[in-house]
């Protein structure tokens, strides 16, 4: 451990409260000026699928009609994922600011905080947070209003659609896009919606100006980004690092010494192997040398105690589960991907029998309507093309 000591950035949980002073200079400039500086940051959504938040505030700012709203997707459900509760307890002022500001920039009145249902512990003093925030708001002469809304416990409420589809009282099934949320959103009107960390990550931002932000990370993963660190570490934890390191130096420091493997990004994301640590990286595709992984946060570390084929069990299992059921190549790919793997690890299948299944991901890939069924590809070929000798009889 330790050979390489990333450097460990103290931006969201920072012990600051000068809610008042920020808002005020907020709301001093031009929405084109903060605007700027979202894009000149270089912030992209820290949920895990990166696009630029500037870009979709100013997006949705343009966008046609008086009725507009920002959302704060707090369903933090991914596998390995806890970072977004530790920001609403701890920092909550911050994610609120992000959002009072999106609302000022887009020209929204309303924002919801989607919260997994999982956290309703955290509601009483969430809602305690945005009574004062109001407060200071109307201090401020700004109308903007904040209110919570439960999620009941679905993975894919996660996605933004089908958070949307759920808030207006239906399952919560994904919508096809386009059209974006940032045209047609929360009950057919232009929103925003942006993961918690991200809104934290605006406060930053504002307060510092984007100079301080995009010096940190790498060309096209700039910034500083929270990761769950869990699984064979000796310091399970959250922590606040910059986009852009290698595999290999995260591993160097929160490994135990004998790490086979990490999963990044969660169940969705990619089992990477020991031997290609040092080739991978850490941020959004772009001009990252090697393999770069773009991940909401979740780092699993695996020691050679573990058998990768119950790793892959459990997440077909979970996502077997947490398939909404609505397209064919999902609904019907999950269970017949465990199915499969099952059999071959009894020996009821021949051992080629995987590559039919790893064609299976492909097609799921390229048909299912949303990002669950395509993503179950990533860890599915990513664990069996690296540990096949594991998923054997
Ligand atoms: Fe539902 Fe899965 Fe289809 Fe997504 S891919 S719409 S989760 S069945």
């Amino acid at each position: 451990m330790g050979k390489h000591m990333l450097k460990r950035i103290d931006l969201i949980f920072k012990n600051e409260h000068d809610t008042d002073a920020i808002l005020q200079k907020i709301f001093k400039r031009s929405n084109e000026d903060l605007i700027n500086d979202l894009i000149g940051s270089g912030l992209k959504g820290r949920g895990g699928a990166g696009f630029p938040t500037g870009l979709k505030w100013k997006l949705t700012s343009e966008a046609e009609g008086d009725e507009k709203y920002v959302i704060c997707n707090a369903d933090e459900g991914e596998p390995g994922t806890f970072k977004d509760r530790e920001i609403l307890s701890q920092v909550p002022h911050k994610v609120l600011t992000g959002m009072a500001a999106c609302g000022r920039i887009i020209g929204a009145k309303k924002g919801f905080i989607y919260l997994r249902g999982e956290y309703n512990f955290l509601k009483p003093d969430l809602q305690k947070e945005i009574d004062n925030f109001h407060t200071t708001l109307k201090s401020l002469k700004s109308d903007f209003r904040i209110e919570i809304f439960s999620g009941s416990g679905a993975y894919i409420c996660g996605e933004e659609s089908s958070l949307m589809e759920s808030m207006e009282g239906r399952r919560g099934e994904p919508r096809n896009k386009p059209p974006f949320p940032t045209e047609i959103g929360y009950l057919g009107k232009p929103t925003v919606i942006n993961n918690v960390e991200t809104l934290a990550h605006a406060w930053t931002i504002f307060k510092y100006g984007p100079k301080k932000f995009r010096d940190l990370g790498v060309q096209d993963s700039r910034g500083s980004k929270l990761f769950s660190v869990s699984g064979d570490t000796p310091v399970a934890g959250i922590y606040e690092l910059e986009l852009g390191m290698s595999l290999q130096d995260f591993v160097d420091d929160f490994g135990d010494g004998d790490t086979k493997a990490v999963q990044v990004g969660g169940a969705a994301g990619f089992c990477v192997p020991r031997k290609k640590f040092r080739e991978t990286a850490i941020g959004y595709q772009g001009k990252l040398t090697g393999i770069s992984l773009p991940t909401g946060g979740s780092m699993m570390l695996f020691n050679s105690s573990r058998s990768m084929y119950n790793v892959l069990k459990n997440y077909l299992e979970f996502f077997e589960e947490e398939s909404c059921g609505q397209c064919t190549p999902c609904r019907v790919g999950c269970q017949q991907l465990l199915e499969g793997v099952e059999a071959v690890k009894r020996g009821d299948k021949p051992h080629h029998y995987l590559d039919k299944l790893m064609r299976l991901t492909e097609t799921m890939k390229l048909t299912a309507k949303c990002g669950l069924g395509q993503s179950v590809a990533n860890s599915f070929s990513s664990i069996v093309e690296n540990f096949r000798e594991e998923m054997i009889y």
